[in-house]
């Protein structure tokens, strides 16, 4: 659950990672419009956190860049307090949703669960899979009501996996979005695999090989 955080005031960046890594996302982070949108073009990312006042290219800017190539990686806004202007123009240059500042951090987490669970399709806020449900604001996973013990990695996979239902992740997408930008083998992410398999049941989590993996959009 990689996102890119795109801000130049340190002391909010610091507050801001801080809750998305407590929040169990993987940030990594642009100080200014170049890098940023240099990024949002060359990786893959669940979500953007995007600061509209940059040095260099503003944020706008860089918005409309990935917008004009394609890009449709779900952004969050941040806006000046109060300039309804930079609400409008962010809303027009494609983003997702905007928060003004100084903002509470519990309402951009949940903004950003927002716009990541409408970009994936899905605009419940229960994200489950048959008996399978998944909390993102306690981060965690249960199993016909009960509880199910994951480590860290292991809720990431589940939690991305799930995120993305019904569709063949392959396997380097989700090395990226469970480790982050760590180098780890294949290997790795199959002993990963095996580990959540014993805990909710082989069913949840489908092997392609050559592709992927899967988890399917409905259990029997
Ligand atoms: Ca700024």
């Amino acid at each position: 659950m990689r996102v890119l955080l795109v801000e130049d005031d340190d002391r909010i960046a610091v507050d801001v990672e801080r809750a998305l890594v407590a929040a169990g996302y993987l940030v990594e982070r642009a100080k200014n419009g170049e890098d940023a949108w240099f990024l949002g073009d060359t990786e893959d990312y669940v979500a953007v956190v995007l600061d509209l006042g940059l040095p260099g290219m503003d944020g706008l800017a860089v918005l409309k860049r990935w917008r004009g190539s394609g890009r449709a990686t779900p952004v969050l806004v941040l806006t000046a307090r109060g300039s309804w202007a930079e609400k409008v123009e962010g809303i027009d240059a494609g983003a997702d949703d905007y928060l003004a500042k100084p903002f509470q951090m519990e309402e951009l987490l949940a903004r950003l669960r927002s716009v990541i669970r409408r970009s994936a399709g899905h605009a419940s806020s229960v994200a489950s899979v048959g008996a399978l449900a998944l909390d993102e604001r306690a981060m965690k996973v249960s199993l016909g009501g009960a509880p199910v013990d994951l480590s860290p990695l292991e809720y990431r996979l589940v939690a991305y996996l799930m995120l993305r239902r019904g569709r063949v992740v392959p396997q380097q997408e989700l090395i990226e979005n469970v480790y982050g930008q760590d180098e780890q083998s294949s290997n790795a992410i199959e002993v990963l695999v095996g580990r959540v398999r014993r805990k909710l049941g082989s069913e949840w989590i489908e092997t392609r090989r050559g592709f992927g993996y899967l988890m399917p959009e409905h259990i029997a």
